[in-house]
């Protein structure tokens, strides 16, 4: 039954064509024709010759990420529909741009794909990847195509810019600087123990219909996560230049290690200040999952971890886009999530670990 509902995507509905009858030429034509420029001062060549060619902006510094997405590893067919997971590859790219403080501009897609998908399928995640690329104003300006034996593959780079006295490392944070996250936490990882969930109830009665009602939410942020590309105007309407920023790929605590060590410091991590939204606590109640659990550990949340001087205090502190969660301490002191009885708990990547001897 697995394999029905996965073939059906890859089929693309009721209309078939076969990627064979328009050949690769025919095939690149037909997923890229409906993209749009959206930089012009920068993409001045895009799809179309044997590279793109780009002109970067005056006085800023270029900066580019890639990340490769594999099927059954990192989607799963059965739940992940193809306009969501291609709106998602770009997001996540966009992501990682954000993530340094500057702004996405281009993307390039290579995917690797077998003859199971059709034309239409294929459409389909082209069109998850157009609404991201306009939503955000990014041009796709290039890519590959190739044939794949096993399963889907999908490679995004992108390309970004940034004034290079803005551009926020991992390494840069400092004693008594403050801990921010742009928004709630652990809602990806919510929305993926429901769908988890669904699959196998689907496996054991594949006419039952998914009961996904009131959970809507956590189901968008696992499948249609946003790149904060919004906090990076706002840190720069208020005048702030984050000392660190990371996004939230992996879970809060792997990322305040990764922030931690980068930058030489400790860090302590209030645990009554974790953002967790409503709805994120109700569906994991039914998984019996605490709600700090899912946000250290939970990961796929994309939103900013960013350090603040304090200096900066003023600026953020009435922001409802900003929260505090902690702050950076000397490298001695370690990195703990600090209860509300004031214990210490040494933070691992797994989330903490008291967790972890449970
Ligand atoms: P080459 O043979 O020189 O590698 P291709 O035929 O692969 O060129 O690509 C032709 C053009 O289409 C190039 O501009 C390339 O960047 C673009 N392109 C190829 N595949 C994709 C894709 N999957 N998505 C977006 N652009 C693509
Ligand atoms: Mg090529």
């Amino acid at each position: 039954m697995d394999k029905n509902l996965n073939e059906n995507q890859a089929q693309g509905g009721e209309n078939r064509t076969e990627l064979e009858e328009l050949g690769e030429f025919g095939l690149i034509d037909r997923l890229t024709e409906s993209f749009s420029v959206h930089n012009p001062q920068s993409t001045l060549k895009g799809v179309g010759d044997d590279a793109a060619v780009l002109q970067m902006p005056q006085g800023q510094v270029q900066l580019v990420s890639k990340d490769l997405l594999m099927e059954g590893v990192h989607f799963d067919m059965t739940y992940c529909p193809l306009k969501h997971l291609g709106y998602k590859a770009i997001a996540v790219n966009l992501s990682d741009i954000a993530a340094m403080n500057a702004k996405p501009a281009q993307v390039l897609v290579g995917i690797a794909v077998s003859n199971r998908y059709s034309l239409e399928a294929l459409e389909e995640l082209y069109a998850g990847m157009r609404l991201c690329c306009d939503r955000y104003g990014v041009d796709l300006v290039g890519g590959d195509t190739v044939s794949s034996r096993a399963g889907l593959a999908i490679s995004v780079t992108v390309i970004g810019y940034a004034e290079p006295q803005k551009v926020a490392y991992r390494g840069g944070a400092k004693e008594n600087d403050l801990l921010c996250v742009s928004g709630n936490l652990g809602g990806a990882y919510a929305g993926l123990l429901l769908l988890e969930r669904e699959k196998r109830e689907f496996l054991a009665n594949p006419k039952m219909q998914p009961d996904f009602q009131d959970f809507s939410y956590v189901l968008e942020r696992q499948l249609k996560p946003e790149p904060r590309l919004d906090i990076v105007d706002l840190l720069a309407e208020l005048n702030v230049v984050p000392t660190s920023m990371i996004d939230v790929s992996d879970g809060l605590a792997s990322e305040i290690l990764h922030l931690s060590k980068a930058s030489d410091c400790g860090c302590m991590l209030y645990q009554s200040k974790i953002p967790v939204d409503a709805e994120t606590c109700k569906a994991l109640e039914m998984f019996k999952i605490l709600p700090e659990t899912a946000a250290l550990s939970g990961g796929e949340d994309y939103e900013l971890l960013f350090t603040v001087a304090q200096k900066d205090y003023e600026k953020i502190k009435d922001n409802a886009k900003i929260k505090i969660i902690g702050h950076m301490v000397e490298k001695a002191q370690g990195t703990f999530l600090v209860p509300e009885n004031g214990s210490l708990i040494p933070l691992t990547a797994q989330g903490w670990q008291a967790f972890n001897k449970r």
